[in-house]
């Protein structure tokens, strides 16, 4: 059977650093609309697979590789953590990352195997490098940076509206649509006070019937 879930196009969010060059100061700005990848979601809410994400990033060469900055606009769609209502919204993430030069790695990996006694410091950096994105030749695949930076944006409890006045405690209605004389006091409505009186006559009768057995058995 054929996969459902949908992924982003390879390369939507690989840049090209050719044009940037490695001149340390020189910068390259690029806009893109991208579609947006899977699982961009948090419980409640998240961006819909293949929606439109705006990104615009700055491409800047340092000596040790290309630091990119940027911002993504994506478009949101889940429910209110309060009234679950369905709820519409967007989000804005900004990000800031440095990828290395590919060939400064290969010279750690040499000097690992030449300097043994090195081994414990090497192991702490191998640990250190396995946070850090490297480009792949000219090629800088913005997709994990992208990813942390939209979910670490993601609203928590995500509101219809920020004062969203949630459920009726009692019966679950919205209290947005129910309105502010939402009440449930069974006094106020006489048909519910006889319908009481009611009840409360019939459990006397039948407490005295009970009554009346305790004493036949005894
Ligand atoms: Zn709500
Ligand atoms: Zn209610």
């Amino acid at each position: 059977m054929p996969s459902t879930r949908t992924h982003a196009p390879r390369g939507a969010l690989v840049f090209d650093m050719r044009q940037l060059g490695r001149q340390a100061g020189s910068a390259l700005t690029q806009t893109r609309i991208v579609p947006a990848p899977d699982d961009l979601r948090l419980e409640l809410i998240g961006v819909p697979v293949g929606s439109d994400v705006a990104l615009e990033v700055r491409f800047e060469a340092v000596s040790e590789g290309v630091l990119a900055t940027g911002t993504v606009i994506a478009p949101l769609a889940g429910e209110c953590a309060r009234c679950l209502a369905p709820l519409s919204s967007s989000v804005t993430a900004g990000f800031q990352e440095l990828y290395l030069y590919a060939d400064g790695r290969h010279d750690k990996h040499d000097k690992h195997d030449k300097h043994d006694k090195h081994d414990k410091h090497d192991e702490q950096e191998e640990q250190d490098a396995e946070e850090l994105y490297y480009l792949d030749g000219d090629l800088l695949d913005l997709e994990p940076v992208f990813r942390d930076a939209v979910v670490l944006a993601l609203p928590m409890s995500p509101l219809c509206q920020e004062d969203c006045p949630g459920l009726c405690a009692e019966c679950g209605a919205p209290l947005a649509d129910a309105g502010p004389g939402h009440r449930h006091e069974a006094a106020a409505d006489p048909r519910w006070a006889a319908l009481k009186q009611l009840n409360d006559t019939e459990n006397n009768h039948q407490d005295r019937r009970a009554g009346a057995i305790d004493l036949q058995e005894g």
